[in-house]
């Protein structure tokens, strides 16, 4: 094959220039304007649950919004999902706070609602006070245990803060990840579910919480003639320019998801015999992943390779993969951060590959890429 298969390839409706011809033919170029209404409409359309969305310039500026809206400053903890890409956990520091890791749990490989509950009790016990929020991430797509969390979250009256932003459009119990804590964070970056070429939203409550993010992500402007400050603000809103691909991009949303499903599905068909190879997949019913990546566990004592060097094998054939998220509380740069772990995320990193799985991967793709997989095996 001469082609290189890529994990996650932005692929483009072909309405996005429409939408961004219009900006520049109405003169709208900056970050605000019909295509910033318009896809966060779309946007609270999908999601449903009557939550408003606002677009922002990141997934990342999404979390710094939501952390401020919820109160957390300087020498205040915040849980976070340890297995999980950085950008959850840092805006934490951006307040000057300390993330509080907890590890996963095996079903959905996100946060253990056992270390959760024991995380809260036992940083009460230690610092005097409860922690200010509680981040869960969907991660791959795959739904957390959501009510789980939710309910612990609520018996000690704690916001969740829901890192959805590899999670638009997977469901727990038929409903929306990013719709079940107080704030929800979805990201358009350039390899997610959908792209803006950089974005992202936070979906939150009601319509005075769609005011507050507004006015946080434009410089907190005060209501005057002249340029009044009286909190700090940020430059976090979506371009006018971005938003027209997001809309573009919203017309092929569905299309999308039920493609990044099928080619689970083909993984799914293609590994059931292979001993050694995990292809993880919805725990029970409840779950309806996205499976914006799909990914593999593998179990070197069968296979003869571990995962790095399937990494190298694979991208010597054209096939691009990606070790599982490095948890955060291996990270260097969190090594004095409280953790509460089990084992379970690292054991998961040591074991796991990311594979192919966007709208660019066709079904002969996915064949190659299980066919060069197996091909390792035999050697
Ligand atoms: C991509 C991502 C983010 C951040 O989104 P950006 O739009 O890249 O800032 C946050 N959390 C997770 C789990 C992500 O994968």
């Amino acid at each position: 094959m001469d082609k290189r298969i890529y994990l996650c390839l932005a692929h483009m409706s072909g309405k996005e220039q429409d939408f961004i011809k219009e900006a520049f033919d109405t003169n709208w170029v900056v970050p605000l304007g019909p295509n910033v209404n318009a896809f966060e409409e779309e946007l609270k359309h999908f999601v449903g649950r009557n939550k408003e969305v606002v677009a922002l310039s990141a997934g990342t500026a999404a979390i710094h919004l939501a952390l401020i809206q919820l109160g957390v400053q300087a020498g205040d903890e915040v849980i976070c999902q340890s297995f999980t890409f950085c950008a959850s956990a840092n805006p934490v520091n951006y307040q000057g706070a300390t993330p509080v890791f907890v590890d996963s749990e095996e079903d959905t490989w996100n946060m253990s609602p056992t270390l959760l509950e024991e995380a809260v009790r036992d940083r009460i016990a230690k610092t005097g006070k409860k922690p200010k929020a509680i981040i869960p991430v969907h991660l791959y797509g795959m739904p957390a245990k959501i009510d789980e969390i939710c309910a612990i979250a609520a018996r000690y009256d704690i916001p969740v803060l829901e890192d959805a932003a590899e999670a638009l459009g997977s469901e727990f119990m038929g409903r929306k990840c990013g719709t079940f804590g107080q704030f929800g964070v979805l990201s358009f970056n350039g390899n997610k579910m959908i792209t803006t070429s950089g974005g992202g939203a936070l979906i939150v409550p009601n319509e005075e919480a769609k005011k507050k993010t507004m006015f946080y992500a434009t410089q907190a402007r005060e209501p005057f003639p002249y340029y009044q400050h009286e909190k700090i603000g940020y430059n976090y809103r979506m371009s006018n320019i971005c938003a027209g691909i997001g809309r573009g991009q919203m017309t092929v949303l569905n299309e999308h998801i039920a493609h990044h499903r099928r080619i689970h599905e083909l993984y799914k068909l293609a590994f059931a015999d292979v001993d050694g190879i995990e292809l993880k997949s919805n725990p029970d019913e409840r779950f309806n992943a996205n499976y914006w990546l799909s990914t593999i566990l593998i179990d070197k004592n069968v296979t003869g390779f571990d995962y790095e060097e399937l990494r190298i094998a694979l991208d010597a054939k054209g096939i691009e993969t990606r070790p599982l998220w490095k948890p955060m509380h291996l990270q260097p740069i969190f090594a004095n951060s409280p953790r509460y772990v089990d084992g379970t995320a690292e054991k998961l990193f040591n074991r796991g590959l990311c594979i192919p799985a966007g709208p660019c991967v066709t079904d002969e793709d996915a064949a190659y890429i299980v066919r060069e997989i197996k091909k390792c095996m035999k050697k």
